[in-house]
């Protein structure tokens, strides 16, 4: 058989500025598609309608160019090509929710914002974790259509299975497993029509057929929804790696309180996108050797994915200073 493609995506949610630790992300997955041969895709994060906006996608897109990262794919025919965007795409996870409803593997629930709460108050009253297992987990249809015929607003719930182990093998972490034990019965479609995140995450990389999802630590606890979608809808599950944090010198997390984080920030004071990528390109991940000062062609051709090191990066400016000067 001829040896699957590798399909990479970067998914920033367009509510700020391109930050080194996205930009980081975002020049890992597109070195391993450049080294690979594969395709790397931009697809926007925006289904959060109030806190996403067309300026941060704009202004993203524009650190995205000027660091060379260019994308291989998008929505648009004959045209410019691409991003994504999640906004876009609302009746695609639509029949992905009618699928899973269909199957009996995600259900309407009519509950008010009050009896959840109430609920969630009996939970921690017991001693049992706060997770929705209610009463329309198990409604009959008619008692479903009664309440559609009232016009109650409902969501979509997903029956998440229980007692089940959930394992990956991550590339960069190894074994990761949960239980499904203290995960409610989640909400897939609000009810004001949008779906929800893990979702939307889910259903595109299984659609856009993506074999790789790299992507920051901090999602981690994210995969095992997505992998409980993934198998409800009977998709092939990508391999995942999740990279390590990127600290402050003095090993807190970075903030805004260490200066300039965003890679427009290091534009506008005049850095090379040749240095930038070079050192991005450091923050956690290393060839093996001493050498430092890599060309963007060098890193296309040397990047690995089995030497993406486990332990947090450190953001040091001094360093990023010094390799501006050499290239
Ligand atoms: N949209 C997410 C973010 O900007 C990334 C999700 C993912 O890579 O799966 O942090």
């Amino acid at each position: 058989a001829k040896p699957q493609q590798v399909r990479v995506r970067f998914a920033p949610s367009p509510t700020g500025n391109l930050h080194v630790g996205g930009a980081r992300t975002a020049l890992f997955n597109w070195l391993y598609a450049r080294k690979t041969g594969g395709k790397f895709i931009l697809r926007v994060e925006d289904t959060d309608t109030a806190r996403s906006t067309r300026a941060s996608e704009e202004a993203m897109v524009r650190d995205l160019k000027w660091l060379g990262l260019d994308w291989d794919e998008g929505p648009d025919v004959g045209g410019p090509c691409g991003p994504y965007r999640q906004s876009e795409r609302l009746s695609i996870y639509k029949a992905q929710v009618d699928r899973l409803v269909a199957a009996g593997k995600a259900y309407p629930c009519f509950c008010t914002d009050e009896e959840l709460e109430a609920m969630k108050q009996e939970a921690v009253a017991k001693k049992l974790p706060p997770i929705y297992r209610g009463k329309w987990a198990s409604a009959s249809a008619e008692e479903v259509a009664e309440a559609v015929a009232k016009g109650l607003p409902y969501c979509y719930r997903f029956r998440v299975p229980q007692n089940q182990l959930v394992r990956i093998q991550d590339l960069i972490r190894g074994e990761v497993s949960w239980s499904t034990d203290t995960l409610g019965d989640f909400v897939v479609l609000r009810s004001n029509g949008m779906p929800v995140y893990n979702f939307c995450v889910a259903v595109d990389d299984a659609l856009m057929g993506i074999t790789h999802v790299l992507r920051a630590e901090e999602h981690l606890p994210n995969t095992l929804r997505q992998m409980l979608i993934y198998q409800a809808l009977g998709f092939p599950v990508p391999q995942f790696g999740h990279v390590s944090l990127i600290l402050a010198p003095d090993k807190s997390k970075l903030s805004k309180r260490h200066g300039a984080t965003s890679v427009g920030e290091f534009r506008s004071q005049g850095y090379l996108s040749a240095a930038m990528v070079n050192f991005l390109s450091l923050l956690g991940w290393n060839d093996g050797s001493e050498q430092e000062i890599f060309s963007v062609e060098e890193l296309s051709d040397k990047f690995s994915l089995d030497r993406i090191t486990k332990s947090a990066a450190v953001f040091d400016k001094v360093k990023l200073g010094w390799m501006n000067g050499q290239h």
